[in-house]
């Protein structure tokens, strides 16, 4: 995708501070960092969702994604580390080209779990919600 910056940067035409790389993935520093060694794993073919990858690509997505874990886990002796990724406009999704967040965290950091990305919601009776889900399986 010739106007996509991930694939610009897989492709060589941007710059980027690349970590990691193998057939499948390209791992590389977030510009604007929300921790020390906040990486970003992409797969080498452009897709915008994981939905969009077939299986081969996914496992080598998460091969790349337990790699690149370990590499920051010896290089930077994190705590712990926020791994996930923004499905969606709504949910924070900025650049269209699937990337997992790799966020190492640190001791008295000050951050939170995934949980505490939502502080509006009311809880609901879960069964509506499970019997909700289940139906479109
Ligand atoms: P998201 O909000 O999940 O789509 O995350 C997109 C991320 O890409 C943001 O954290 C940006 O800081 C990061 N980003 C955007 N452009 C670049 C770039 N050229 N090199 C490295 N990271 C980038
Ligand atoms: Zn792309």
């Amino acid at each position: 995708m010739a106007d996509c910056i991930f694939c610009r940067i897989v492709a060589g035409e941007l710059k980027a501070h690349v970590v990691y790389e193998d057939e499948s993935v390209l791992a590389f520093l977030d510009i604007h960092p929300a921790s020390r060694g906040h990486v970003m794993v992409i797969p080498k073919a452009h897709a915008e969702s994981l939905d969009r990858l077939d299986e081969p690509q996914i496992g080598g997505l998460f091969l790349g994604v337990k790699a690149v874990m370990g590499i920051l886990e010896k290089a930077l002796k994190p705590a712990g580390m926020n791994v996930g990724w923004n499905h969606g406009w709504a949910a924070g999704q900025r650049v269209d080209h699937l990337h997992v967040h790799l966020i190492p965290r640190y001791a008295g950091d000050g951050g939170g779990g995934i949980q505490s990305l939502i502080h509006s919601f009311v809880v609901e009776d879960l069964s509506s919600v499970a019997a909700q889900i289940k139906a479109a399986r």
